[in-house]
């Protein structure tokens, strides 16, 4: 097992295991990988420091909407929770929230893993690398 995946929740790696081969098999010039898993306190703060600035009182506060990626501190990735993926073509990452969208899709039909959360779903700050359970 890769050193990304210690500590991740099971459940996310059977997951990202069925989805693969078959999102590989539909669009051959990718590689999916996990770009990653668990996260600690402080590479949770370097991104959520990201298009915030700290204010007298020793909050952050958001300066720049573009530049952030964040809106927690309590990360599901801390506790191996939550996992990223990003597609490889050429050696480059493409973000293309079309491919995302496909992986996605992929795991509506293999149908068995209810408990996936998509972060591309999500309402208020759309997160489409972002898989996690609760
Ligand atoms: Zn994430």
């Amino acid at each position: 097992m890769s050193a990304i995946l210690t500590g991740v929740d099971d459940r996310l790696i059977t997951y990202f295991n069925l989805s693969k081969p078959i999102f590989e098999e539909k669009h051959p010039d990718y590689k999916v990988i996990i770009s990653q898993g668990v996260r600690t306190k402080e590479q949770q703060l370097a991104l959520y420091k990201k298009g915030r600035k700290k204010g007298d009182d020793g909050k952050y506060y958001i300066t720049d909407k573009k530049k952030v990626v964040t809106y927690t501190m309590k990360s599901k990735h801390l506790d191996g929770k939550a996992i990223d993926i990003a597609f490889i073509k050429d050696k480059k990452c493409d973000w293309s929230t079309d491919l995302f969208k496909d992986f996605w899709m992929i795991l509506n039909k293999v149908d068995v893993l209810k408990s996936i959360t998509w972060g591309g779903n999500w309402r208020r700050f759309k997160d489409y690398p972002h898989f996690q359970v609760d």
